[in-house]
């Protein structure tokens, strides 16, 4: 089975062929500038990129372009379009309405445009990925995976607020959770590489990128998670600030004339890595900073380590234990010096990591000890896979 998956922004959108027989990705690529100038940048296996520029005006030129230069001669990979048995969305926001993925179907749609006000920068462009999907490839099946269904069983204790409860039954606030998708496919693969059964396992993953998140699985089940209403909550991240005091937003507002834009802007484009270091917010730029002396870098390391270790210490407690921490995500696969000075100070748990084996990059791996009680493992996520999975598991029903 040949399965398309995709994930719209407002102006690009990413895409993966898979041909589900073996996992393999037959191409992927990526069209940016969507209704700017236009270019599709598209990899056939692992072969060279190819940039095309092109005039791209909106999402259903978008997926077109994409769907001839999957079919052709030279740059393609299929016969013919009617190979496309199903597409794979992914979908940022379900609100509690989607604890898993779904058939995308009429009413679908509609819910799905209900949940555009939890997340209005980026639902809409992923409901116009899939009405576009839908013109251009009629008939077939679309499937739509959500960063926020698999933190849907979450208990009540984790993701209410402690604000009037009219927030949550008028407004929707609650904690919905993001990076869903990877979270729970790094959990499924750390179970595989420890040779264990996911039901029986306490796990903390820390997907740790530009956007960073931790997560308690108990059992397979997301049970807390860091990222809350908004994926602004919780670790530090690249530009945006995570957990602070929410009286800051109004002292700030006053004290900087700033109004509500100016603000989002603030927390969410301005802070994180990039607002305490002024270097960047790009990790790597960062460490090099911070190792050539430039004392904020090296300050902006240490509040995210700091806060990604508050998290590990929580979620060991709220999951009465753990048995392995995971480390995934662009600064979690690639960063060893990050990943050993999370862990430093667990060794209370049980927790002792090889440094040798640590080195890995990009790579899944059981950094821990020979004989450690908790196991530290790095696990590259997939999220396009799991999308993948889940379409076909769901189409084929
Ligand atoms: P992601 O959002 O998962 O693509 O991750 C992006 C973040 O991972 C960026 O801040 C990168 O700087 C960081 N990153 C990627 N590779 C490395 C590396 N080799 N060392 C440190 N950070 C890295």
């Amino acid at each position: 089975m040949k399965i398309l998956v995709v994930n719209c922004g407002s102006s690009s959108l990413k895409y993966q062929l898979f041909d589900m027989n073996g996992e393999q990705v037959l191409a992927k690529g990526i069209v940016e500038r969507i209704g700017i100038d236009g270019v599709l940048v598209h990899q056939k296996g692992e072969g060279d990129k190819v940039k095309l520029p092109n005039d791209i005006p909106n999402h259903k030129v978008a997926i077109e372009l994409v769907i001839n230069t999957l079919t052709d001669k030279e740059l393609g990979v299929l016969q013919d379009i009617t190979e496309i048995e199903a597409v794979g969305h992914r979908v940022v926001h379900g609100g509690e309405a989607f604890s898993q993925s779904v058939l995308i179907d009429d009413s679908v749609m509609d819910t799905l445009n209900k949940c555009i006000e939890l997340a209005p920068l980026h639902n809409p462009p992923n409901i116009m990925g899939i009405e576009a999907c839908a013109q251009v490839l009629p008939g077939v099946k679309q499937v739509a995976v959500f960063d926020t269904a698999f933190h849907q069983t979450m208990p009540k204790k984790s993701f209410i607020y402690s604000l009037p409860y009219e927030a949550y039954e008028k407004y929707s606030i609650r904690r919905y959770g993001f990076h869903g998708t990877s979270h729970k496919y790094v959990a499924q693969q750390a179970a595989k590489l420890l040779g264990k059964d996911l039901k029986d396992l306490k796990l903390i993953t820390c997907h740790l990128g530009n956007g960073a998140s931790v997560t308690a699985i108990d059992g397979g089940k997301s049970v807390d998670t860091s990222m809350g209403f908004t994926p602004l909550e919780g670790l530090t991240m690249g530009t945006r600030c995570g957990d602070i005091d929410p009286a800051i937003v109004i002292y700030l507002m006053k004290k900087m004339n700033l109004d509500f834009d100016g603000m989002n802007d603030y927390l969410n484009k301005k802070s994180g890595v990039l607002g305490i270091s002024g270097v960047s917010s790009d990790f790597r730029d960062i460490e090099i900073a911070a190792a050539e002396g430039n004392e904020r870098a090296q300050l902006a390391l240490d509040v995210f380590v700091h806060k990604v270790k508050k998290y590990i210490g929580a979620y060991t407690a709220v999951l009465g234990g753990v048995d392995a921490i995971v480390f995934t995500a662009g600064l979690g696969e690639n960063s060893p010096e990050t990943r050993e000075a999370v862990l430093k100070g667990f060794e209370y748990l049980g927790l002792e990591i090889d440094t040798e084996k640590n080195k890995v990059r990009g790579k899944a791996v059981n950094f821990s000890k020979e004989g450690s009680k908790v196991q530290a493992l790095v696990i590259p996520t997939n999220e396009e896979l799991m999308i993948a999975r889940d379409t076909q598991a769901i189409v084929k029903k």
